[in-house]
């Protein structure tokens, strides 16, 4: 079980977080969508202290941290145990696709090499570029860059994976083939919290849909009563906008 208690950001002056209370079962897929600037991306960086937050509790199975008081070796047992998927995909350009995929495994779980070589591998035929492992990231499409970002996650076998707008930097051309790969690793033991804008997408692959805006969780619901059904005005106004 994931819980997430009370979490609050601040920048300078402005609560970019004023209290966010979010529990996910195991498994559990949750898209969240809202206006922008409304704190979507910085959820997701504190929840691995990228930001760190001010205020609140996070709870990841035995693993429970005040936000406050966290201290180094939380975090990184934190960070172990969530891969982050980025819009910008994020990855080293001076280390071809397999390296990009083993960072995380021999830096962050000390696996050697031949071991990390191996896993990623069969993660670069599992996001479908077997063949492709020696390229840098310059010769490879965006969708391609951002399968690697996907794999690279995949790697560590987090038990939260976190994916803020994986698709929104795409050209629309490659935005398909990375949908369907997060499609194909959803449904499994991983539970995935997704920031996107594509709200079809949210719709088909979500159990829960949650709405923010202005730091706070205005509304949440399955996907069909959400975008067929909002009870908040501020979640209609905003599906209408978008839609
Ligand atoms: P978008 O849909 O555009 O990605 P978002 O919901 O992800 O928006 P955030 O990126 O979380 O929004 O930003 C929320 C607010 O926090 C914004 O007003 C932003 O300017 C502010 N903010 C984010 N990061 C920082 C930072 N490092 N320093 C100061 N302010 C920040
Ligand atoms: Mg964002």
């Amino acid at each position: 079980e994931i819980r997430i208690d009370g979490l609050v950001k601040r920048f300078g002056g402005s609560t970019v977080l004023n209290g966010i209370d979010l529990h996910l079962k195991p498994g559990e897929r949750v898209a969240i969508i809202g206006p922008s600037g409304t704190g979507k991306s910085t959820l997701l960086r504190c929840l691995n202290f990228l930001d760190r937050p001010d205020e609140g509790r996070i709870t990841l199975g035995d693993l429970s941290l005040d936000a406050a008081r966290a201290h180094r070796d939380e975090i990184l047992a934190l960070r172990r145990r969530t891969g982050f998927v980025f819009q910008n995909y994020a990855l080293f350009a001076n280390k071809t696709a397999r390296q990009n995929i083993m960072e995380g495994l021999t830096t962050v779980r000390g696996w050697p090499e031949a071991k990390a070589g191996a896993r990623a591998d069969a993660i670069l035929r599992q996001i479908g570029l077997g063949d492709r492992g020696d390229s840098y990231p310059a010769g490879l499409s965006g969708g391609q860059q951002q399968r690697v970002g996907i794999g690279r996650a995949m790697a560590l076998e987090a038990d939260l994976m976190l994916f803020d707008e994986p698709t929104s930097a795409l050209d629309p051309e490659w935005v398909g083939e990375v949908l369907d790969l997060i499609r194909r690793i959803a449904g499994g033991r991983q539970t995935m919290l997704i920031v996107t804008h594509e709200m079809q997408f949210a719709r088909e692959i979500a159990d829960r849909v949650v709405f923010m805006e202005g730091g706070r969780i205005v509304e949440q619901g399955p996907p069909d009563r959400i975008f067929g059904a909002a009870e908040d005005e501020r979640t209609r106004a905003f599906l209408r906008r978008v839609g």
